[in-house]
């Protein structure tokens, strides 16, 4: 117990809205390696003394900041960017902090939806150059080290709370061209985490998680963050033995996995999961009402025994699969360009958001020549801009991409799914565009996404209305 009391002393329930600029942030305490996912909330320090000790020398400072797409699926609008910083990596230790970085996003891939979503993040790598190797508080509270993040263990007094320098880690994702969620990696074996779950209101992104880079069980943790940064999903574990958190008594909660309803009231409602009631988890069993989670023992439900909001090592259920897949899509677009790059193409190419696969539920692709229905290129990916007839001058290809995957059972995330995206198409390029029926017919892409409404058909643009089709 007298551990419990110590990680238990400043937690308070969930993250805060963001109020900057605060001199303190929020985190959430990792559970133990292998266990509960989370131990509650702490209110640290948003920045930290600066460690003393070496400073980088010339090449050292050279590496230092440089930016590299590690995992490159599509432009930034397009798609949702994870941007990784290493602390405690010296500037010989570069590779290794590279190949820690795609263990770890690998690690991300084995747990579902990320597996099957995989196509809709891009992953940057940003150098951090530390002077020294290795973090502080590892392996003793006592050690300090003087690194480019000041991530140490020990914060606030907890062994395993692995907590950063926000100011420090935020001028290094200033460096990348987005971000929408964050991941900082120590280079440590020592087990431990921290989940800094306040959107930034300057740079974006969702969240900050932190994990050991060799830590056993960290990117557990790590995964179990981003469902309160992307999924916006509640814990579902409780505080056994906590008086204020024996019975809840407010309001029903804002979170898709949290309910004061049980199966039959929430069936009657028609809300929170009432549309997975029933249904298999990949958790193990089947979803329905379970007493105890988002802190409370009583009076709130969780809609499985043991999630991945629950437990570490464990799947997402399928009221939390859903929500993280509404949480990718927020910042991922279903109907993506292969290349947005502003270069003309005899290949109009999508990047399609997952696998078209009869377990999941099909990807359905719609084209349209200046509004009009292609309907010979149902659910491909490309289309060979020669085999479209058209006439003279510029005319508009769209592609519609509904995501329609079994996962997702709310018709309010559905709409997410949905999104098209338009070309220019003519022959010819540049000069030789306006007249020469001759040259090759060649596609561009638009510029900046469209709006995600989908399924609507590009109005007819002024001089392409003469369709050959
Ligand atoms: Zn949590």
């Amino acid at each position: 117990m007298g551990a419990c009391a110590l990680v238990f002393a400043g937690f308070v329930v969930g993250p805060a809205a963001a109020v900057a600029p605060n001199p303190h942030v929020r985190v959430e305490v990792p559970g133990p390696a292998g266990g509960t996912a989370g131990a509650g909330y702490r209110d640290v320090p948003r920045s930290f003394p600066h460690t003393s000790g070496p400073a980088l020398t010339g090449p050292a400072r050279a590496a230092d900041g440089q930016v590299t797409k590690v995992i490159d699926n599509g432009d930034t609008k397009d798609r949702l960017d994870v941007v990784v910083i290493g602390d405690g990596y010296t500037a010989d230790q570069l590779d290794q902090f590279h190949t820690d970085l795609k263990e770890k996003w690998n690690e991300f891939l084995n747990v579902e939806p990320y597996g099957t979503y995989q196509k809709l993040f891009n992953v940057w790598a940003v150098d951090a150059v530390s002077a020294e190797s290795g973090v502080s508080g590892d392996p003793g509270k006592d050690v300090s080290r003087n690194t480019a993040l000041g991530a140490h263990f020990w914060c606030d007094g907890v062994e395993r709370l692995l907590c950063i320098d926000q100011q420090k880690v935020d001028a290094y994702v200033a460096k990348a061209p987005a971000a929408d969620l964050v991941l900082v990696l120590a280079n440590s074996t020592k087990y431990g985490g921290a989940g800094y779950n306040e959107a930034s209101p300057t740079l974006g992104y969702e969240g900050i998680s932190t994990a050991s880079a060799h830590g056993k069980n960290a990117d557990q943790v790590a995964i179990h963050e981003t469902g309160h940064s992307l999924g916006k999903l509640a814990d579902e574990y409780s505080y056994p033995g906590v008086p204020e958190y024996e019975q809840y008594t407010g309001p029903e909660t804002p979170q898709a996995n949290s309910s004061i309803l049980n199966a039959d009231a929430m069936a009657a409602g028609r809300t929170k999961w009432f549309r997975w009631l029933g249904a298999a988890s990949p958790d193990g069993g089947a979803v329905g009402t379970y007493e105890g989670g988002n802190y409370y023992v009583k009076g709130l439900y969780r809609p499985t025994e043991d999630s991945l909001m629950r437990s570490l090592g464990k799947p997402f259920n399928l009221p939390g699969r859903e929500a993280m897949i509404a949480g990718f899509y927020r910042h991922a677009s279903p109907a993506a360009p292969a290349d947005r790059t502003q270069a003309w193409s005899t290949t109009a190419r999508l990047s399609l958001p997952r696998a078209n696969d009869v377990a999941h539920g099909k990807v359905a692709v719609r084209w349209y020549l200046d509004g009009r229905e292609l309907r010979r290129y149902r659910d491909r990916d490309r289309v060979a801009v020669r085999e479209l007839g058209f006439g003279r001058g510029s005319h508009r290809l769209t592609a519609t991409v509904t995501d329609a995957t079994s996962a997702v059972r709310d018709p309010a995330i559905r709409a997410l799914l949905t999104g098209s995206t338009s070309w220019t198409v003519r022959r010819g390029s540049g000069a030789a565009a306006t007249s020469d029926l001759t040259a090759r017919a060649v596609a561009k892409p638009d510029a900046a996404p469209s709006s995600g409404t989908g399924g609507v058909a590009p109005r007819v643009g002024k001089g392409s209305s003469r369709d050959s089709r």
